[in-house]
This record gives structure tokens, C-alpha cells and sequence, in this order.
């Protein structure tokens, strides 16, 4: 019952030619219908008028940041209600490249999560653990802290979908096996049972992302606790429609 999901975040890519050719190439696509599958494109913030313009309406958009508050003397931010007042409904919270080369911490985080709901946007939050995390046996301990902190923020979990980032899966072509993809899910999902409600346990969509591709991605869906993918080089590729048919 719950609605597959499938992110494309095109990180910091892209020119006006080749935004254009992947969007045709996304217009063309063969894909299931959006009751079926949600599919949402996160160009760079430059791109997002162009991307909203050109592309199929059963596709959204995302940003991939927002400002942690009110928009005001925040200099190079771009805040909630700039991405309401543009129409797109989505954002990219938390990220681990953000985390880890702009310093983003579990509380700033957060309060971005925080701020963006009360504004109405819908939140992809991205956590997850590096190797280093991995192999000292911290990974549950990494992501629940994060998780807790945002939970000490959000009462409205049906705008939130949690996205399972392994540092080390990211751009790295390491994926995660799918053994090690549905323990963390199923972590999680125990994790909203405890400490949340069942409700939003059963409900709240936890996507994975690292390393996705076309030949990985039917296996990691067939995974009971995991509602779908966040893609980032393969989303720039025609091969990231085939990672969207793996929802049916
Ligand atoms: P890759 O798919 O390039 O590993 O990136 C994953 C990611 O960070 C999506 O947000």
C-alpha cells in the first residue's frame, strides 16, 4: 500500500542543452502510471524553472536544499516558501554530501525538515552511515540519531520520505547487497514503531540510494521495506527509466 517512489537527483550537473535532452528523454519514457509509481526530478535550483516548464506533468520536482527558516538577509539561500511560490513540491533534505562538505549537522538538518513541512513542502530527508561507521558496528546508532533529530522536529510524517544513503554506496558503485538494504529498512521501520506511531510506520516510504543502476535495481525492489530509490548518476542517464519500471 504503499506508493513506490523514485527520485532522480541530478546533484550539481547540468548545461541547458543536456537538461533539455534528458528531459525529452524522460517525456518519451514508457513508464508505469504515477497511481502506481511517484517520480521526482531533482535538477540544480537554476534548472528547476526550465525542468518544471518542459516535463511531463505525472513527473514532480525537487529542489535539492532549502534555507532552515523565513527567507530574509540569508545570502546565497533559497528558502521554503521561494520553492512553494515556484511551484515545486518537493525538496532534498540532509543529503550526505551536504552533511559532510558543508558541515550540515543532525540539528541543522532538522530544523530544515522542520521549517519546510510547516511550509508545505514534501521532504525527501537523507541519512546514513559511512564505512568507517559500518565496520565499528555504529550504522543504527548513526541513523537513528539522525532520524531522532528530525523527529524532535516533525509531527506530519505523510510529507516525509526517508531515503537509506550509505556514504559509502554513494557514486561509488559499491551498492548495498540487498540483505544488507532490507536489514537497515526494517531497523528503521521498528525504529517508527517505537518510537513514533504504527501508523507511520506502515505508512512512511524508505527509499535507498547508492550506486542504484538499471542491473541492480529490480532486486532491491522486490525488498518488502523498501518503498523505492534515490538515484543520483543513473537518474542522468535514459537508463534511469528502467530504474523506474522496477516499481511494477
Ligand atoms: P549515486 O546513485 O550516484 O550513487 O548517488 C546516490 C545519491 O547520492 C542520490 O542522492
Amino acid at each position: 500500500s504503499r506508493k513506490f517512489f523514485v527520485g532522480g537527483n541530478w546533484k550539481c550537473n547540468g548545461t541547458t542543452e543536456n537538461v533539455k535532452k534528458i528531459v525529452t528523454v524522460l517525456n518519451e519514457a514508457d513508464v508505469p502510471s504515477d497511481e502506481v509509481v511517484e517520480m521526482v526530478i531533482s535538477p540544480p535550483f537554476v534548472f528547476l524553472s526550465l525542468v518544471k516548464g518542459l516535463l511531463r506533468s505525472d513527473f514532480q520536482i525537487a529542489a535539492q536544499n532549502c534555507w532552515a527558516r523565513k527567507g530574509g538577509a540569508f545570502t546565497g539561500e533559497i528558502s521554503a516558501e521561494m520553492l512553494i511560490n515556484l511551484g515545486v513540491p518537493w525538496v532534498i533534505v540532509g543529503h550526505s554530501e551536504r552533511r559532510t562538505l558543508l558541515k550540515e549537522s543532525n540539528e541543522f538538518v532538522a530544523d530544515k525538515v522542520g521549517y519546510a513541512i510547516s511550509e508545505g513542502l514534501k521532504v525527501i530527508v537523507c541519512i546514513g552511515e559511512t564505512l568507517e561507521q559500518r565496520e565499528s558496528g555504529a550504522t543504527m546508532d548513526v541513523l537513528f540519531a539522525q532520524i531522532k533529530a528530525v523527529a524532535d522536529k516533525v509531527s506530519k510524517w505523510s510529507n516525509v520520505v526517508l531515503a537509506y544513503e550509505p556514504v559509502w554506496a554513494i557514486g561509488t558503485g559499491k551498492v548495498a547487497t540487498p540483505a544488507q538494504a532490507q536489514q537497515v529498512h526494517k531497523e528503521l521501520r521498528d525504529w517508527f514503531v517505537k518510537n513514533v506511531d504504527v501508523n507511520v510506520a506502515r505508512t512512511i516510504r524508505i527509499i535507498y540510494g547508492g550506486s542504484v543502476t538499471d542491473t541492480n535495481c529490480n532486486e532491491l525492489a522486490r525488498l518488502r521495506d523498501v518503498d523505492g530509490f534515490l538515484v543520483g548518476g543513473a537518474s542522468l542517464k535514459p537508463d534511469f527509466v528502467k530504474i523506474i519500471n522496477s516499481a511494477s
